[in-house]
């Protein structure tokens, strides 16, 4: 079945759900989104969903024309619409339709759309072997500038760290902050594991505060793995017994080289796959 795409209130077909080339989402990046998953045809998370990208909103005075209840609904939706088991959500508000020129407010309609379809990250064996990083040159945004919080349709600072990644035949990078401490990678916030704690940066690291970041915070504390929110240096990285990735289109995923250092034993480890398990319980709860 063709995919139907949720534009401004209808659901329509692909072809016609299409933005005009004024809109400052296209032509400045001015706009925020969500990346969200439903298992087993339930959403994952949908209000901290919901509620980050109000937040992303706010932050660049962008006033959404639907309610968070209606955003909630056009998300349901929309996966109603496209009966998936599991699926890949997208939801991008535009600033919408204006003059050239950065001038935000003479852009009058925000353009909102939802699309549902699937995503593959990484390779599946990837997720049992582990995966092999780089740390790019390119840092991640100052928290003065865009702030990382921010989900921006802006992406294009971790577009040239993913670029970094692949020209060294990799799949993923993290990037440093302006300090120099380890912020996150291009697509997913970033873990390690040193003598059973888990580490990983702060949000005042300049990091998007991520949703499957708090789920995995949340599983180790209850399981009474101590979690410490602290700066990380890129020699923390390559001492850790253990390291991983956390994001909503990537999940959990190991890390086993970085920078060609090999990260602990140079597979998945215990907790690794331990807090993989469980996350994946609780998507399917
Ligand atoms: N950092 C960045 C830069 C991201 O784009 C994402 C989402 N893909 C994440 C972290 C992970 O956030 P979440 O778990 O909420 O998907």
């Amino acid at each position: 079945m063709a995919p139907r795409i949720w534009l401004n209130g209808n659901l329509v077909e692909r072809s016609e759900a299409v933005i005009p080339v004024f809109d400052h989402g296209l032509l400045y990046g001015d706009g925020v989104f969500e990346g969200i998953r439903s298992y087993k045809g339930k959403v994952f998370r949908l209000e901290k969903h919901v509620r980050r990208l109000f937040d992303s909103a706010n932050g660049i005075r962008l006033a959404i024309p639907w309610t968070a209840e209606e955003v909630t609904e056009a998300i349901l939706e929309t996966l109603k619409a496209n009966p998936l088991p599991d699926a890949y959500i997208r939801v991008v508000v535009t600033r919408g339709e204006g003059r050239l020129g950065l001038e935000p407010f003479c852009c009058c309609k925000p353009n909102m759309f939802v699309i549902v379809d699937k995503i593959v990250l990484y390779p599946r064996e990837l997720y049992e072997n582990g995966l092999d990083i780089i740390t790019a040159a390119t840092m991640r945004n100052h928290p003065n500038a865009v702030n990382p919080r921010l989900k921006s349709l802006n992406y294009l600072n971790n577009i040239l760290a993913k670029i970094e990644a692949i020209d060294a035949g990799v799949l993923e990078a993290v990037m440093l902050n302006h300090l120099g401490y380890v912020a996150e990678c291009t697509g997913d916030n970033i873990f390690i594991v040193m003598g059973g704690r888990l580490f990983t940066p702060p949000i005042a690291a300049g990091i998007l505060e991520g949703i499957t970041r708090d789920e995995i915070i949340d599983i180790a504390r209850k399981s009474r793995v101590e979690v410490r929110e602290e700066n990380l240096t890129r020699q923390d990285l390559y001492t850790a017994d253990e390291c991983f990735l956390t994001g909503t289109a990537a999940e959990v995923v190991p890390v086993v080289r970085i920078d060609n250092r090999t990260i602990g034993a140079g597979k998945p480890g215990p907790l690794t796959r331990r807090l993989a398990r469980e996350f994946h319980r609780r998507t399917r709860r």
